[in-house]
């Protein structure tokens, strides 16, 4: 087991995801304390440009290849697998994302290698990391044994920052490996439907959860979002109970939002949601449960029943 640290650096049409440079920050924090060396994979067919952003890293290693050219968890998976197999670093930094994911229990499967997910925190000598558990109702710590772990980082848990830097890095060029018969074959990226109304772009959004509890009461949300000048977007149990349509979900799987403001109505916090939200400006929770993990995130929180409070809100404004 070497002291490496391998971050796995994800892109898609032709940009390097933030996580990558979270991943980065992190991981060189780690190397730097432990005298270890900071490794970026970059997996894709040319896209060797890619690597002067990398340059946070001591090495890059990149494989180019038809088969990763556009995002297969077969190709992926072997490719991530055979650098494991050739470099043996002690983690292996990957996004907690829905790529992330595929990728992370593939390869633990392939080289038996423990998996922690929903990471959000890692300590300094990377010996402990933190993840949630029960949609972020819980945390628990984890020490690693020093013999080669994977871990997956929910986005928003560390700067970008310090994983920023341009410059002319180590690149080590690696063939890719024997990607035999792939069962899985990429057909086309699906983007998501245009909608009504833009949530990425609006500078305050008020955003509902299950907490709302009926779409009737769905015109105390747009009262107060047309009286400070934004719209309305939710968590995903409002669009699965069809209350609203798919393009106003915030989070994972729906869309990442950045406004100025983001008002959480009724919104428990969990990582999925919090994905798509937590680079807003100023985030404002109103819950009536004072341990919702969504005030882990606000800046300003209110326990209270959105249904004294909001009527008031707007009566006020
Ligand atoms: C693969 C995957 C992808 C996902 N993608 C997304 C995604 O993109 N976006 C997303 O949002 N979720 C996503 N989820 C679902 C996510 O895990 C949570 O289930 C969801 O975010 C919970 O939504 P919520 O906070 O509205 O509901 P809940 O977790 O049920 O929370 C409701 C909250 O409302 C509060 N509340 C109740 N009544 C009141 C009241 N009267 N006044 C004030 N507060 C009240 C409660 O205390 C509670 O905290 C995904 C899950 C998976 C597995």
């Amino acid at each position: 087991m070497s002291n490496q640290i391998l971050v796995i650096v994800e892109h898609l049409k032709g940009s390097i995801e933030d996580i990558t440079f979270e991943m980065l920050g992190k991981g060189k924090e780690i190397a730097s304390n432990t005298g270890g060396e900071l490794v970026a994979l970059l997996m894709g067919s040319g896209v060797d440009g890619m690597a002067a952003q990398l340059a946070v890293a001591d090495k890059v290693i990149y494989v180019d290849d038809a088969n990763l050219a556009e995002f297969n968890p077969q190709s992926y998976c072997k490719t991530v697998s055979e650098v494991v197999v050739n470099n043996q670093p002690q983690m292996v930094m990957i996004g907690n994302t829905s790529m992330g994911m595929d990728i992370a229990g593939g390869v633990s499967i392939d080289q038996n290698m423990p998996f922690v997910a929903y990471v959000s925190g890692i300590s300094a000598d990377g010996n402990t990391v933190t993840s949630s558990l029960y949609g972020g109702k819980i945390n628990v710590d984890s020490s690693l044994s020093g013999d080669g772990c994977i871990v997956s980082v929910i986005s928003g848990s560390f700067s970008t920052d310090a994983g920023k830097a341009e410059g002319n890095p180590n690149v080590e060029t690696t063939a890719a490996p024997d990607m035999g018969d792939l069962s899985l074959q990429f057909k086309k990226l699906i983007e998501p439907e245009s909608g009504d109304v833009d949530i990425t772009t609006q500078e305050i959004l008020v955003s509902v959860g299950r907490g709302i509890q009926s779409d009737e009461n769905l015109p105390l949300a747009e009262e107060l979002a047309n009286k400070l000048g934004g719209a309305v977007s939710c968590s995903r149990p409002i669009v699965d109970n069809k209350w609203l349509s798919k393009t106003r979900q915030v989070g994972k799987s729906g869309l990442k939002v950045k406004p100025k403001l983001y008002i959480t109505l009724g919104i428990s916090g969990a990582p999925e949601h919090v994905e798509g939200m937590k680079d807003a400006e100023l985030i404002i929770a109103v819950n009536t449960d004072p341990n919702a993990p969504i005030f882990d995130y606000a800046h300003y929180g209110v326990v209270q029943d959105i249904f004294d409070l909001i009527p008031a809100l707007n009566a006020k404004l």
